[in-house]
């Protein structure tokens, strides 16, 4: 049904949900139009896939709205070229339109089945540039660190201070920072020992699981 009107509803997400929110970066706004969104969410989602909500990938775990995801994209300013860590995998998403914009990218998702099924679907698209490993991403990955920039994917009630130690000096890392039903979208500078943070805006993702985020999700 929603067949070859794929792209059409790529284009409209961008329009109607992107654009008309001011994402201005425009190398952010052609890795949305060049994405697909479909292949990343469950068969049964499948005419929801460019709708402005999250979606269930499995896992309780969710595929973000792509608003939410242009808008941290955004945040990361990238040029091209740059070494990118991103925790939380999550269905894969993110994870391409990263790859499109940066220069290599190393994800990790803390449940097997999912980071599995995102690699599989990011070969299977093409994407050479993108590593992803199961573990627990608030340690960060430190044999490819420093990152230029770091992008958590869901909630934390603190920057996890591996992620700090692993970002390059003048990186950006961005991160839902809050409570566990609600978060400040915030970015984060690093400065020698010291970092700046900026408030973005309020959201709410799935939380954190790890040594230093939350310690469950119950
Ligand atoms: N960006 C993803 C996408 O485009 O589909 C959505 C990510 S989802 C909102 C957050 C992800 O973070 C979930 O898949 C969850 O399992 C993962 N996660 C939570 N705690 C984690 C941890 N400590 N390490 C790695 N992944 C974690």
């Amino acid at each position: 049904m929603v067949g070859e009107n794929f792209f059409s509803l790529r284009e409209e997400m961008v329009k109607n949900q992107i654009v008309a929110r001011g994402i201005k970066d425009q190398r952010v706004i052609r890795a949305f139009l060049k994405v697909p969104r479909h292949i990343f969410v469950l068969e049964k989602d499948l005419p929801q896939a460019y709708n402005d909500h999250p979606l269930p990938i499995g896992e309780g775990q969710t595929i973000s709205q792509p608003y939410m995801v242009a808008l941290m994209t955004e945040c990361l300013r990238l040029k091209g070229g740059e070494r990118v860590l991103e925790i939380g995998t999550g269905s894969g998403y993110q994870t391409a339109i990263l790859a499109e914009l940066a220069g290599e990218v190393y994800s990790i998702e803390r449940f097997p089945s999912l980071g599995e099924k995102a690699g599989m679907l990011l070969a299977k698209l093409g994407y050479k540039n993108i590593s992803i490993k199961v573990g627990d991403g608030t340690l960060g990955w430190e044999e490819f660190s420093p990152y230029d920039r770091i992008i958590v994917t869901a909630s934390s009630p603190e920057i996890p201070s591996p992620l700090i130690t692993q970002l390059k000096e003048g990186g950006y890392l961005v991160i839902p920072l809050g409570e566990s039903f609600s978060q400040v979208l915030t970015v984060v500078e690093k400065f020698g020992d010291k970092i700046k943070r900026q408030e973005i805006c309020g959201c709410v993702f799935v939380p954190l699981i790890g040594r230093y985020g939350w310690q469950s999700d119950d």
